[in-house]
C-alpha cells in the first residue's frame, strides 16, 4: 500500500513528532475496521486519509455484494 507508506511519514501538528503506524479500530458510517494507522505517540491523533477511509469502506461494500 503505497498510499500508507506516504502517510508514515506525516507529522503531527500539534506535538510536531512523526506519526508512527500503529493498529486502531476506527468506524466510519457504521462500518468497522481493524487497520493500521498513523498515530500521533504522544497525543494518539489518528491520521485518517479520505483516500484510506474509502479505499476501506469500498472493501466492506464489495465483500458484502459478493454474499
Ligand atoms: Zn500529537
Amino acid at each position: 500500500m503505497s498510499e500508507v507508506e506516504k502517510s508514515s511519514t506525516l507529522i503531527c501538528l500539534k506535538c510536531n513528532v512523526p506519526l508512527k503506524m500503529q493498529t486502531n479500530k476506527f468506524s466510519y458510517l457504521g462500518f468497522n475496521f481493524n487497520t493500521e494507522i498513523p498515530t500521533c505517540p504522544r497525543c494518539g491523533l489518528m491520521f485518517l486519509s479520505e483516500e484510506l477511509v474509502k479505499g476501506k469502506v469500498t472493501e466492506v461494500e464489495k465483500g458484502l455484494e459478493d454474499k
